[in-house]
């Protein structure tokens, strides 16, 4: 049976596998992913699942057969292409663990199309387990019905991502010290764009100096409050999503302005 407005049911598990899916294929599933399917959402042959390869795109496929520890899928057909996510990389300063995988599950919510996590000098927290990172991500993708994963990047240094930076990408740069420019006013700017947040303790004056002194940046505020590094990155990913992103259908910028 072929998708119809019907079928799958919007409540069918939705998964991440890979390699990319064809149409036909039986594709076996294992691991953690069998286990949420066959123990969490218990499903039976027959049973609709959706599955995205974050490469063509989301699938309906139906259940083959269902064990304690593997299932069997027949992919039937492909439901959407792989989405183009509006053009923002989140450059967020690494923060303690909860608090860094809030910002990465929200950014992933909230339709980011690369994460950039950043070591700054009052960093707490100086490395990231990707793998575990990846896996906050999928699962946000999987609840939230992207087909597209974020593309999460290796922490870099502040320094070294001022210096590889894309001429063509608009740096906006949240800053509680000085005054920046209102941060619903500067983000109403077509093209690539990026938010850059600091950590628990803040820039330094140096970090400051040498993030002003890109030609890209636009320095930002978020309001009178100072906000949490957490709060910060998931406000201004949200404010940019609604005045430049794909909160408003196409952009909200119109082209040239
Ligand atoms: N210096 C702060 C701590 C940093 S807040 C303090 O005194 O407690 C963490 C990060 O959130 C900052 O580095 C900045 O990037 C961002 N941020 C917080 N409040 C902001 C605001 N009102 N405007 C712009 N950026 C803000």
């Amino acid at each position: 049976m072929s998708a119809t407005p019907a079928w799958p049911p919007k409540s069918a598990p939705r998964l991440f596998v890979s390699p990319p899916l064809s149409p036909g294929e039986t594709r076996a599933i294992d691991g953690p992913a069998a286990h949420y399917l066959a123990r969490v959402m218990r499903v039976a042959p027959g049973d609709a699942v959706i599955l995205c390869d974050d490469a063509t795109g989301e699938w309906a496929a139906r259940v083959a057969s269902a064990g304690r520890r593997d299932v069997t899928v027949e992919v039937v057909e492909r439901l959407r292409v792989r989405e183009e996510v509006p053009d923002l990389t989140l450059c967020a300063a690494l923060l303690k663990k909860d608090r860094f995988d809030l910002v990465l599950e929200k950014a992933c919510e909230l339709g980011v199309r690369r994460i950039a996590p950043v070591i700054t000098h009052r960093c707490v927290a100086d490395k990231l387990n990707l793998e575990r990172a990846r896996a906050v991500l999928i699962e946000a993708a999987e609840q939230c019905a992207r087909t597209a994963l974020p593309v999460l990047e290796a922490p870099v240094k502040l320094g070294a991502l001022l210096a590889a930076w894309e001429a063509d990408r608009t740096l906006f740069f949240a800053d509680e010290v000085r005054d920046g420019q209102p941060a619903a006013l500067a983000f109403a700017r077509p093209g690539p764009a990026a938010i850059l947040v600091g950590p628990e303790g803040g820039f330094d004056d140096g970090e400051r100096g040498a993030i002003r002194a890109l030609p890209s940046a636009r320095a930002v505020s978020l309001g009178p409050r100072i906000l949490r590094g957490e709060t910060a990155a998931i406000a201004a990913t949200a404010l940019w999503m609604g005045v430049t992103g794909d909160w408003c259908g196409a952009s909200s910028v119109p082209p040239g302005k």
